[in-house]
């Protein structure tokens, strides 16, 4: 996001220090802000009770796969405070609602509510992506549409972190192949997602999970190093 160039990268060149930013491609290939950010930037704007029944208006029980929908049902129309409606209405979309309709569902809610997202103010524009390289910071990947990998198939998983490097590879000229798991914690990847980082010559990659690197994480654990969540640092907190 624009704020990573703007306060992150300056702060660090300030202390001369260097961080490594994870880039979700999509935003640059199809100029769309990415779901996970769209969900995040309603939450700011409006009420909890506002987004799930705006949201509930246009959700269909065929939109949630079989083995989800007892759990749908018991999980939501809870109680209905600001704070339940607003992780109702992320937990619909993050976690019951299937891909193939999460899109076009985000799409329903913002036009009813007149919201428009931009693009090119939200995300570092490439060029800025590069300057930061240049300068000495790591731009590694993070997927291209950022889903959770361990939903998807081992092929379209395959997908997601090829075509995110060839984008920066063909845009930025990596120096090394690195790469974070969306989300992450140990639900949020498998098997697969490991395998394909290995064919994909990925040199290594984080998890979150609250403790440090140890040596044995280099042979045992490079494509799940751990990393902190942000949210445990002093002034890290998300509302
Ligand atoms: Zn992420």
């Amino acid at each position: 996001m624009s704020c990573h160039y703007d306060y992150v990268y300056k702060v660090l060149s300030r202390r001369n220090l260097w961080g490594i930013f994870y880039v979700p491609t999509q935003p640059y290939q199809k100029d769309k802000v990415l779901d996970v950010h769209r969900i995040h930037l309603l939450c700011g704007a409006y009420s909890g009770i506002e987004l799930l029944s705006t949201l509930k208006a246009f959700l269909k029980e065929e939109m949630i796969p079989d083995e989800k929908r007892e759990e749908f049902r018991k999980q939501t129309y809870t109680r209905q405070d600001n704070y339940e409606g607003i992780s109702e209405f992320k937990r619909i979309l993050n976690y019951f609602v299937s891909y193939d309709f999460r899109e076009q569902l985000i799409d329903k809610v913002a036009r009813e509510l007149n919201y428009v997202f931009h693009t090119s103010e939200f995300y570092v524009p490439v060029e800025k992506l590069n300057a930061m390289q240049l300068s000495g910071n790591l731009i590694g990947s993070h997927t291209v549409s950022h889903p959770v990998m361990s939903k998807l198939t081992k092929i379209e998983q395959n997908e997601e972190i090829e075509n995110s490097f060839s984008f920066l590879d063909s845009n930025l000229q990596l120096n090394v192949k690195t790469y974070c798991h969306p989300y992450g914690g140990f639900h949020s990847f498998n098997d697969d997602t490991v395998n394909a980082l290995a064919k994909n010559e990925v040199v290594f990659s984080f998890n979150v999970q609250s403790r440090d690197i140890c040596d044995e994480d280099l042979t045992s654990a490079i494509h799940f190093l751990p990393r902190y969540n942000c949210n445990e640092f002093p002034y890290g907190k998300a509302s």
